[in-house]
């Protein structure tokens, strides 16, 4: 468990990105640093690892640290690459209140530089988790073993640290969530605040080695997919979609008024 912070602090860091200066002598420094990003919603940034080819996979901590954790994560394929305009845009707006969230746009960076499902080394980064891992080749080559991609043992390292209480997959183009999952009433709750279908997604057969597959058989928490189409519209990724999910996580975005403690 993550010890939680005092309401004060939470409360620092949201004045601080309204009022830069205010909060640097009350908050420690790590946190003081984040009321000079120039991203306000932005409280931590960690490169969780790097791909074949050396990129740096970012993640960004937003809102308020103590929560219970919230992963997105979206392009695990490089030829996916609409909808990380969602997380970029929630880490680029306004500071986010209510919950813990961290958003990793892009966890295939080889794949999103070549236009390519697969990373550098032609593996698919989905059937590359070590849980009922198999052997496949062609479109979902799963790679020489379980989580042999650097990319694989990156998210592996984040989500066991961070022990997410849900994970939210983004993909493309299939249009659906899937509601045969672990936690079933999200998912359809999820499916109508996107205004997407409620589906099946059986992972064209193949549901080895997937990461929501290997989340969800090791973790308390819940990983599911999202499809968007082929071509989603850009404003449904940078404002509605986000909108709609901070809404639905009971999430707020703006300078929030948080209580501190009293005395
Ligand atoms: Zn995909």
């Amino acid at each position: 468990m993550r010890p939680a912070l005092p309401g004060r602090l939470v409360a620092a860091v949201l004045v601080a990105a309204a009022v830069p200066g205010a909060a640097a002598a009350a908050a420690p420094t790590a946190l003081a640093t984040a009321a000079y990003d120039e991203r306000p919603a932005v409280v931590e940034t960690r490169t969780i690892g790097r791909s074949v080819r050396g990129r740096p996979i970012m993640a960004y901590r937003l809102g308020e640290p103590g929560g219970r954790p919230v992963v997105m994560i979206s392009t695990m394929h490089g030829d996916e690459p609409h909808t990380r305009l969602i997380l970029q845009s929630l880490r680029d707006g306004d500071p986010i209140g209510g919950i813990d969230l961290w958003v990793v746009p892009t966890y295939n960076p080889d794949g999103l530089a070549r236009g390519t499902r697969r990373n550098a080394r032609g593996v698919d980064l989905n059937r590359n988790f070590p849980y009922d891992w198999a052997d496949l080749d062609g479109r979902y080559e799963s790679g020489p073993r379980p989580a042999s991609e650097p990319e694989t043992r990156a998210v592996m390292r984040f989500l066991r640290e961070v022990r997410p209480h849900r994970v939210l997959s983004f993909h493309q183009p299939l249009l659906g969530v899937d509601t045969d999952t672990k936690d079933s009433a999200f998912a359809r709750r999820l499916a109508r605040a996107l205004r997407l279908p409620q589906t099946t997604l059986d992972c064209g057969g193949v549901c080895h080695g997937t990461m929501t597959g290997w989340f969800n058989h090791g973790f308390g928490g819940a990983a599911l997919t999202i499809e968007y189409g082929h071509r989603p519209p850009r404003h449904r990724m940078v404002a509605e979609a986000p909108r709609q999910l901070l809404r639905l996580l009971g999430a707020r975005r703006g300078v929030a008024v948080v209580e501190g403690p009293s005395g």
